[in-house]
């Protein structure tokens, strides 16, 4: 049996580099009082229907879809902030005034796998709820800024751009439609379909032929009005106080239909063309649109898999190796090693049972091939005469000690050597 296509098993020396991450997120995020949510994969397939936009493309061909066994449609969450609006909506997180919260946890889309893209992938995310001001907007891209330092990723730019409101954005669409139609044999196929249903994202195409045709479109940044302008001008100027540098991109759109003004992207070119490792941007919409109260917002995700595809040879964590092996020969040595494993418990000193029930000598090659610099030993002898014997492993130094004295000697082994 092998893992479904675009699935990864993540395996223990893997996965301290997502507990790092993890642990990051909470330090990071809580100094700006964001907390952590947790809402169901599952969830009903109207929920992403309703807010990602119909003819995007994880609606149109991405999403995992299924009906359960009381024929009810079901969908495996594609993203994390459809559920969040849900749960804000559901619980009325709206009493207080201003939502701060982070998630992390695996997504899913059904999308052709590749190098940083799979089917099943993880992001983290975070969405500060509650406030029009474009200080929220620098925020978040504040704290996209630190923790992607923080995982030492230095080389990516940041590219923004704000896609004003949806009259602005209808208006837009008129003329950028009238500007293509007469090119849309030369389009690229993707782009033909896209012409009128969702042509903004004819700006987004990689297609070279396509680009050329946009270079002479309209622009965007012409159609968005004072209050549009104004936000974005303010974001941008907050970046430069925070001395975060960025690209203004007039062509940034994002995949998804609830965003408006702005929306920005974490670009690396240490990646191939799964480039993009953070997204985001604001969408003041999407809670009314489910049924909620009129609710500004902005945040954005991070995919995990592309940021440790790139740092994690730079982070060089540790896996904690089990530092002592515990060797025991006889039922008298099993049933009083208990004893001690509970006083290593709360010395909270690592350890490693030797659970094979075979020879001194074999136990010992175990405890060397598992990289432990120290061996406990308690046989017969130990229990005849009240004692412990210790072996340091790579000085072929043995010797043994009275019971009592165990903690102590760990303990200035520990100092010595540098356990
Ligand atoms: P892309 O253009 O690469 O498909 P997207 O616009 O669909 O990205 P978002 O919905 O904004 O991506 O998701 C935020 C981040 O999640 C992306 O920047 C990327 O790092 C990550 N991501 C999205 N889809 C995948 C996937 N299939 N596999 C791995 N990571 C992904
Ligand atoms: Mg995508």
């Amino acid at each position: 049996m092998q893992p479904l296509r675009g699935t990864k098993d993540i395996l223990p020396d893997e996965t301290i580099y997502w507990q790092y991450i993890y642990n990051q997120a909470i330090e990071i995020l809580s100094l700006h009082n964001y907390t952590e949510i947790r809402t169901p994969i599952l969830e009903s397939t109207q929920l992403f229907e309703r807010s990602i936009g119909e003819t995007t493309d994880i609606i149109n061909k991405e999403m995992y879809t299924f009906k359960d066994q009381s024929g009810r449609n079901i969908t495996l969450r594609p993203e994390g902030t459809a559920s969040i609006a849900r749960a804000f909506i559901n619980h009325k997180l709206y009493q207080r005034k201003i939502q701060r919260l982070w998630y992390c946890g695996p997504m899913f889309r059904y999308e052709r796998p590749q190098s940083g893209r799979q089917r099943q992938f993880h992001q983290l995310g975070i969405e500060c709820i509650g406030s029009l001001n474009p200080m929220a907007d620098a925020e978040v891209i504040h704290l996209a800024h630190k923790l992607l330092n923080q995982m030492k990723l230095n080389n990516y730019t940041l590219e923004i751009n704000s896609i004003g409101n949806l009259e602005e954005r209808q208006k837009y669409q008129k003329d950028l439609i009238e500007y293509l139609k007469p090119y849309t044999k030369d389009l690229d196929n993707d782009s033909q379909k896209r012409l009128h249903i969702n042509p903004l994202r004819i700006l987004d195409s990689k297609n070279i032929k396509t680009q050329e045709i946009l270079y002479y479109a309209p622009s965007l940044n012409k159609y968005l009005t004072k209050q549009s302008i104004e936000h974005f001008n303010s974001v941008c100027s907050y970046l430069d106080s925070l001395q975060i540098q960025y690209n203004i991109n007039y062509k940034l759109v994002r995949g998804l239909d609830y965003y408006n003004y702005t929306a920005f992207e974490i670009k690396t070119k240490l990646l191939g063309t799964q480039n993009t490792i953070c997204g985001g941007g604001r969408y003041d919409t999407l809670i009314k649109q489910l049924g909620g109260p009129e609710t500004p917002a902005v945040g954005w995700a991070i995919g995990l898999e592309r940021l440790l595809q790139i740092v994690q040879n730079q982070l060089q964590i540790q896996n904690n190796n089990s530092r002592i092996y515990i060797i025991t020969q006889g039922i008298e040595a099993q049933k009083k090693i208990w004893k001690i494993i509970k006083n290593l418990e709360n010395e909270k000193i690592h350890f490693e049972l030797d659970l094979s029930n075979t020879s001194f000598q074999k136990q010992i090659k175990k405890a060397i091939k598992s990289g432990a610099k120290l061996c406990i030993i308690i046989g017969d002898n130990e229990i005849i005469n009240n004692s412990i014997t210790i072996k340091i492993l790579n000085q072929h130094k043995q010797y043994t000690i009275p019971y009592e004295n165990l903690l102590n000697e760990i303990n200035q082994l520990s100092i010595k050597l540098k356990l």
